[in-house]
């Protein structure tokens, strides 16, 4: 008896059991978090239905809205997802970046006890990347991965790569992301998020999604290679910033891209950032980036990154990389050059000119040749410069030259006016000379040489 005693005793320690807190919801793991594949909070939301035994909307309906007073789920005093189908259809947004995302990761947060679940969603690039054209309005799926997981018996769910606009392929299976259900009496898309949704199945017939309709398997599989290497690079530069989100310290933020994008233009184009756009041939709305205070469209960034050749999730984070910089030539903006004046070559030069035979190069296609300018030349060695001028004036090619300038038959009136550089006289010898014409005939610097 004394014996059981001491043994009751060591049973029961003299500290006190630390009370546990308990979600009020299943704990569920995201599936595959911090990787390309990670699960998105539409599919997320599903899943955690599927565990509690019940559709979405009970799910929305009895668990969150009791929770929720947050205005952004709400309009007037109701709450969004119980408005009808009009709401249920805005449920990509879910998947993405605003304020009702972040409501929404609240309360599942709240309800769960997790504190991952903004991953499930476009959040960590809020002040990055715009919402313009970042989710698709319906379900994509890749079928053969579904298939494949249930083969496996692993966890049927959506990936949020598959809810961006900008993918369109599984990398995995080559293939196109159906949108309509195979079934071919329904053949309809499907909402993110829907009152009935279930993980791999059409909300709307609940035929299994992991088929592809019939004759469809060969035309989705063509893909030209060029089409292809260019869908398989966003596949990847997407996926990148995915599973980079988990680790990230701070969110990126707009400025900093801002400023690597001219540190580029500083090593590639001397600082001039629109010749940098137009180099890579980019949309002239990524230049809008620099004057307004918007933030970037995610396909806008990845012809930018892809023409670069950078990783978008590099840019993002502001990091330089030198084999983008390698790629490409610098553009060699002109520069002042100063250097001395070679009189004895030139002098050579002007007289070789004037002493050859035939007709005479222009005293301005002279200059260019030996790389001054004209003025330079004619300071030093006006009598040289007047010869040449008049040999060239006096050749065949410059009248054709003014008959074709001028469009008139009266060409030799006009070379000879030009010879006194009478310019007026030469514009009245004109019938009635246009603006243009006038412009046209005063560049024919040869008339000034005789000023
Ligand atoms: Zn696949
Ligand atoms: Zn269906």
């Amino acid at each position: 008896m004394h014996e059981q005693q001491e043994i009751l005793y060591e049973l029961w320690p003299e500290e006190q059991v630390e009370k546990k807190s308990h979600s009020r919801l299943y704990s569920l793991e995201p599936v595959r978090m911090g990787s390309p594949m990670v699960e998105s909070l539409t599919s997320y939301i599903v899943r955690l239905a599927e565990a509690h035994s019940v559709y979405p909307r009970a799910l929305i309906l009895h668990e969150i809205v009791p929770l929720l007073k947050l205005l952004s789920l709400h309009q007037n005093g109701h709450f969004v997802y119980d408005c009808g189908e009009v709401s249920w259809k805005d449920s990509c947004i879910l998947n993405g970046r605003t304020t009702q995302t972040g409501d929404m990761v609240q309360a599942l947060e709240q309800l769960t006890s997790r504190h991952d679940l903004h991953f499930l969603t476009m959040l960590p690039w809020q002040f990055v990347l715009s919402s313009r054209k970042l989710l698709r309005r319906t379900r994509a799926w890749c079928p053969l991965c579904y298939q494949e997981w249930r083969n496996k018996n692993q966890t049927l769910y959506e990936p949020l790569l598959w809810s961006l606009e900008v993918i369109n392929v599984c990398h995995r299976h080559r293939l196109r992301l159906q949108t309509r259900c195979p079934n071919s009496k329904c053949n309809q898309v499907q909402l993110p998020l829907s009152q009935h949704a279930q993980s791999g199945y059409c909300s709307r017939c609940n035929s299994w999604l992991g088929s592809l309709p019939q004759g469809e398997a060969g035309e989705s599989l063509a893909f030209e290679d060029n089409e292809w290497a260019w869908q398989l690079w966003i596949v990847h530069s997407v996926g990148d910033l995915l599973s980079a989100a988990p680790a990230l310290t701070d969110a990126p933020q707009r400025e900093r891209i801002l400023f690597t994008i001219d540190i580029y233009a500083e090593k590639l184009t001397r600082g001039q950032r629109v010749t940098l756009f137009h180099q890579l041939e980019c949309n002239s709305s990524i230049e809008n980036w620099f004057y307004k205070t918007q933030t970037l469209q995610l396909s806008h960034l990845l012809h930018f990154c892809f023409r670069l050749g950078a990783s978008p999730l590099q840019l993002l984070l502001g990091n330089i990389e030198e084999a983008a910089v390698e790629k490409h030539t610098p553009v060699d903006m002109p520069t002042k050059r100063y250097w001395k004046f070679d009189e004895e070559r030139i002098q050579q030069m002007l007289e070789a000119i004037l002493k050859s035979e035939g007709s005479s190069p222009s005293m301005e296609e002279v200059a260019r040749q030996l790389g001054y300018k004209y003025r330079q030349i004619y300071k030093r060695f006006p009598e040289l410069c007047r010869a040449i001028s008049a040999k060239y004036m006096a050749s065949p090619i410059f009248t054709k030259t003014v008959q074709v300038t001028l469009g008139v038959t009266r060409s030799i009136t006009i070379q000879q006016q030009c010879r006194r550089f009478d310019s007026e006289r030469v514009l009245q010898a004109l019938e009635s000379p246009s603006q243009s014409d006038i412009k046209k005939l005063k560049r024919q610097k040869e008339c000034r040489e005789f000023s």
